[in-house]
């Protein structure tokens, strides 16, 4: 595609977008955050127009969304919902994973689904015992005489649990003798043996379903195996982490500007009769709303930088790490600054913005965290193995 023919590929696809949000996603936020309750309403309408496969090519009946065009959608959605966001996000990751295999027949025939709207995908990694490091499984699958595997595994959190119609999820292969040697999986979640844990009841985030999934004797089977044996860490590295890093960081850009958003407009609404004075006319103020816009260009800069380097092929790893940590610095210093020029109005459960500072909290738990992604940009810089 040409940049004009892109560029207006890219706002058909934004228009379509700000209708779906303007019917869905913003009459039904509030209620989402307040009841917890699955966003499926948002899902579906995203679902019908072809949105669950915007990074999936044009060939495989998806899309074809460059990673700007998908940056620029979960923003969209995250100025308004991040609950469904998330979901969004979590989905388009497992996506990413799904696209390595996209020449196996099975794994196509997922994708196919996907792209038409009729699965949401999601991704159970996370396990207990490796925490953050969550493309470390510990969980192992053991090989059956049939050629099929099956896997007993906790994983800790998953977002769209019970929801998503598949689970892309890692564990140890067969014969590996540590987490770098592993695999990814795609299941159904009606397959035997998959058991979705107690929902706890999350600051932020509040509609999207996290929940621990347990594998008890999940039989899996060969054609389920994503790549070959052994490629997990690839596919981490390779597909999972450049779309993840990428859409997590735009769910925290998309709160942060809807921060910002909802800040100015109450700055410039807010007038004090017993000395005749705006809120607006306070220096001070002035500063804090430009300091606010500052911190939401840098990382909408920075975000759109990654994209370009992606599409380009020339995506460094430390860029590629960097980029959550910019993020979510971005929306933690805009969730403060928030209190501090629009005060009780901001602390209160009736304006938005209370919503969007418990859901700015989310990117600093989601793995990677950044304290992770600090840890590895510093073992780059020192020459240090990523593994240990
Ligand atoms: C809303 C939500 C949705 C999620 N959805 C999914 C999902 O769909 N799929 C999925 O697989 N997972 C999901 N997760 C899990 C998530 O991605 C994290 O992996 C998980 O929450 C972190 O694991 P933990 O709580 O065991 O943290 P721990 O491993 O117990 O870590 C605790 C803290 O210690 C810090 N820490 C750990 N190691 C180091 C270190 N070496 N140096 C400095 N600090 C360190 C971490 O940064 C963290 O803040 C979700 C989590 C949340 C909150």
């Amino acid at each position: 595609m040409d940049n004009i023919v892109k560029q207006s590929y890219k706002s058909e696809i934004l228009d379509i977008l700000a209708d779906v949000i303007a019917d869905y996603i913003s009459p039904n936020a509030r209620d989402i955050d307040q009841t917890g309750n699955f966003p499926k309403e948002n899902i579906d309408a995203l679902a019908k127009e072809g949105f669950l496969g915007l990074i999936i090519p044009e060939d495989i009946g998806g899309l074809g969304g460059s990673p700007s065009l998908y940056k620029d959608v979960v923003i969209e959605i995250a100025k308004v919902c991040a609950s469904t966001a998330m979901i969004y996000v979590q989905h388009t990751s497992a996506v990413s994973i799904l696209l390595y295999g996209a020449h196996q027949p099975y794994i196509r025939e997922c994708l196919d689904k996907i792209a038409k709207g009729e699965y949401l995908a999601t991704i159970a990694l996370s396990e207990p015992e490796s925490g953050v490091y969550f493309f470390l499984p510990v969980s192992q699958v053991s090989l059956k005489c049939d050629g099929s595997f099956s896997l007993s595994a906790k994983k800790s959190m998953v977002t769209s649990a019970g929801e998503a119609d598949l689970y892309v999820v890692n564990s140890r292969s067969s014969n590996s003798k540590n987490s770098l040697q592993s695999n990814f999986y795609v299941l159904t979640k009606d397959q035997k043996g998959i058991y979705v844990g107690e929902m706890p009841k999350l600051m932020g985030l509040r509609g999207n379903n996290s929940a621990p999934i347990e594998m008890k004797d999940c039989r899996i089977e060969s054609k389920a195996l994503i790549g070959n044996e052994g490629d997990g860490f690839k596919i981490s590295r390779e597909k999972l982490l450049p779309i993840g890093q990428l859409g997590i960081s735009a769910l925290q850009v998309g709160i942060a500007k809807a921060i910002y958003r909802e800040s100015v407009e109450y700055v410039k609404n807010r007038f004090y009769i017993h000395n005749e004075k705006s809120l607006a006319s306070f220096q001070s103020i002035q500063q804090i709303i430009a300091e606010m816009k500052i911190e939401c260009d840098r990382a909408e800069r920075s975000l759109e930088y990654m994209a370009c380097q992606m599409e380009k092929g020339k995506l460094d790893m430390v860029t590629l790490l960097e980029i959550k940590i910019i993020a979510c610095e971005a929306v933690l210093k805009l969730a403060n600054l928030c209190l501090k020029v629009c005060g009780g109005y901001a602390y209160s459960a009736h304006s938005s913005l209370e919503r969007y500072i418990r859901d700015s909290k989310a990117g600093t738990v989601l793995g990677p965290t950044p304290e992770l992604l600090k840890e590895l940009i510093g073992k780059i810089i020192l020459d240090i193995p990523a593994s240990i």
